[in-house]
């Protein structure tokens, strides 16, 4: 018996609902025990403001060395050269970007958060909408790509000081090479968002922001398999745009403006377990089966979407090239929204999220759209031949997603399926 049994209780709770479903979040993953470890380590006891080597508390040698070694990995899995580990999600490290980078009330460009960007890319209830000004861009209504005529078209007029790429339910490569000449030609700094692919990106399969993007960031939970957590990454530092200069009069590196903008800017004390938590998984990624896992996170995927069009649904942009996809219920079954979806495959243990699609008429409570990812699934060790089963399942559910012994028969299938399969088998 522990002293807190109702807690405990609960997380093994968590632990058989995540065992017995089919994950198909597509920002969900599962860590390795190591990973598991290094998070529920002695780390946490550690105070650490600061940075390694110039920390406002005592005692911080050993921390130092975790956060150094996690800095120098994820440097080389992306060839940056500057990394800063600290924020406690993407969200957070985001915020520090436009904390450096823009002073309230400047203007910045995001993809709109109803067709595909995330709130930290400046929705309206989110500080990016409401200290700064924020002009969306969109996805092209034909193909459900980025216009990145219309993103060009926006960048002249409004000239922003920060253009934003990367999203949260994007299935198709970036052309982050055509994002920097539109940046360049308005004066404007390119952050990039890596966090829905940069486990991809890691393995080489898709191309690496990182040398195109001023800035880029990430969640290291995606994509990436790590703990929670956040990163900025620069692959060459610059000096800062506005001439600001420490008291000596040297210009302040962009580095130096990233680093304050983390900690004292947007928080206190690093979370030096879940540092050392990404540092595992860092060293994850770095390993030659990183590569096989991402090739096979891939190929799921696009086994998945085509299995989903096959049976007659229409995913938006008509396919993937990462990790995710958006399906557009309104083609198959027009008066199903994704929130009946969702709260259906849930009950048949088919884990995935209601998401608006792009010039939804649905409100985001509703959607007309289902988000889905393999990277979790990929994990567990699934191959093709589940993903045309997921693929079978969800069609038999959404066909009829109040009968319930239809998501009985599918739950006890689903179950009994991932019998065979452990949570990480990498
Ligand atoms: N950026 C993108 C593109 C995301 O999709 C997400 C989360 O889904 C985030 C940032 C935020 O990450 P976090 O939930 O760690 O704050």
């Amino acid at each position: 018996m522990r002293r807190d049994q109702e807690i405990f209780d609960l997380i093994e709770l968590e632990h058989k609902r995540q065992l017995k479903g089919m994950e198909l979040i597509a920002s969900e993953n599962f860590v390795s025990d190591e990973v598991m470890q290094a998070m529920g380590s002695y780390l946490t006891n550690k105070y650490a403001e600061g940075y390694p080597g110039k920390r406002y508390y005592g005692g911080c040698q050993v921390v130092d060395q975790v956060e150094t070694i996690a800095i120098e990995r994820i440097k080389q899995l992306f060839g940056a050269e500057f990394a800063n580990v600290q924020p406690h999600s993407g969200a957070q490290a985001n915020q520090a970007v436009l904390l450096a980078v823009l002073k309230p009330g400047d203007t910045f460009m995001g993809l709109d958060l109803d067709q595909g960007g995330h709130l930290s890319h400046g929705s309206e209830v989110n500080t990016s909408g409401i200290l700064y000004h924020h002009i969306g861009y969109t996805l092209n209504r034909e193909t459900g790509r980025v216009d990145y005529d219309e993103m060009e078209r926006l960048a002249r007029e409004h000239k922003p000081k920060l253009i934003i790429g990367g999203g949260s339910a994007y299935s198709r490569e970036w052309d982050y090479k055509r994002m920097r000449q539109i940046a360049d030609e308005v004066g404007a700094l390119l952050m990039v968002d890596m966090a829905h692919p940069a486990g991809l990106i890691a393995a080489g399969l898709l191309d690496n922001p990182v040398k195109y993007a001023h800035i880029v960031t990430t969640t290291t939970h995606k994509t990436l398999r790590g703990p929670r957590g956040g990163v900025i990454l620069m692959g060459k530092d610059f000096e800062n745009p506005w001439g600001l200069t420490t008291k000596k009069g040297v210009v302040k590196p962009m580095s130096m403006l990233l680093n304050s903008a983390v900690f004292p800017g947007n928080q206190g004390g690093p979370l030096e377990h879940v540092i050392a938590a990404k540092a595992v998984g860092f060293g994850e990624n770095l390993l030659p089966s990183w590569k096989e896992y991402a090739l096979q996170v891939k190929k799921n995927a696009s086994v998945l979407a085509q299995a989903l069009i096959d049976k007659g649904f229409s995913i938006v942009s008509g396919g993937t090239d990462n990790h995710s996809m958006l399906l557009d219920l309104r083609q198959k079954y027009p008066d199903l929204t994704g929130k009946v979806a969702e709260t259906a495959l849930v009950a048949a243990d088919i884990t995935a999220n209601k998401n608006k699609v792009p010039y939804d008429e649905r409100s985001a409570f509703q959607t007309s759209g289902l988000r889905l990812g393999t990277a979790a699934m990929t994990t567990r060790g699934c191959k093709e031949d589940m993903m045309l089963l997921c693929a079978d399942l969800i069609d038999e559910v959404l066909a009829d997603p109040e009968n319930e012994q239809v998501i009985k028969r599918v739950r006890e299938k689903v179950n009994e399926t991932m019998k065979d399969y452990p949570l990480f088998a990498y």
